[in-house]
């Protein structure tokens, strides 16, 4: 990790790029949020930032893109504390897997966990709420293709998991899917925005650079965005 960052720290794209490819994708979702008759304003571009030096982030800032995805909690950690301390107005989301060790650490960096997928995961938060000055919202991420090496919870576990937060007082905000890689991911999107209805979820986290217009086709309110804005990492 430290070699891609420094890699990417003398090659990084330039500030003019990411701005005009910061344009270009909003231009994107304004299109697509227009065909499908929804409002621009109901979806959120969460600009995925991992791998990239902080150069690229704070040129993204100073483009007006203030929501950011990491997901890796140390390497967020190399990166964020000084930027979010000059710029309160950013809003870090938490899109990797997170382990019960790095929980304290991530309650309090980051400002949405998307990753929510299992009952250890939610005991180990609510142990560290208390002590917190302000709680992070909560997604549950949903195994939404049932592929073995993944996170996120199975579709059959769900219910079961968002009692289990319910019972402990763990507001969830939100569902997250990650489609499996080789395959159209609309009936994915599709099963997604489902799952969130029958349990009166309002925010879905799906979407990336090669999809995320059939993301809001089908009822995304957050796109993960990376390489579309970065470039290649
Ligand atoms: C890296 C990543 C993205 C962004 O992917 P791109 O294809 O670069 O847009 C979105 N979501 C998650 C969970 C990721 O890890």
């Amino acid at each position: 990790m430290f070699f891609c960052i420094s890699i990417f720290a003398m090659t990084h794209t330039n500030e003019t790029t990411i701005k005009e490819n910061l344009l270009a994708v909003n231009a994107r979702i304004h299109k697509a949020a227009a065909t499908w008759q929804r409002e621009t304003s109901d979806i959120t571009l969460v600009a995925v930032s991992k791998f990239h030096p902080t150069e690229a982030l704070s040129d993204a800032i100073a483009a007006g893109q203030f929501v950011f995805g990491e997901n890796r909690v140390q390497e967020a950690y190399e990166k964020w504390p000084p930027l979010k301390a000059h710029h309160p107005q950013v809003c870090l989301h938490l899109i990797g897997p997170l382990q019960t060790n790095k929980v304290k650490q991530a309650l309090e960096l980051f400002d949405v966990i998307e990753t929510i997928d299992r009952p250890k995961l939610v005991d180990e938060i609510i142990k560290h709420l208390p002590k917190l000055k302000q709680q992070p919202s909560f997604y549950v991420q949903v195994n939404i293709g049932e592929e073995a090496q993944k996170g996120g919870v199975m579709p059959a576990e769900l219910n079961s998991l968002l009692d289990y937060c319910a019972e402990r007082g763990l507001p969830i905000a939100g569902l997250m899917c990650i489609p499996p890689a080789e395959e159209p991911p609309a009936p994915y999107f599709a099963l997604l925005n489902s799952l969130a209805r029958r349990h009166k979820i309002k925010i879905l986290s799906m979407g990336m650079s090669g999809d995320f217009e059939q993301a809001i086709s089908l009822g995304a309110t957050h796109v993960r965005v990376g390489t579309a804005i970065f470039g290649q990492r």
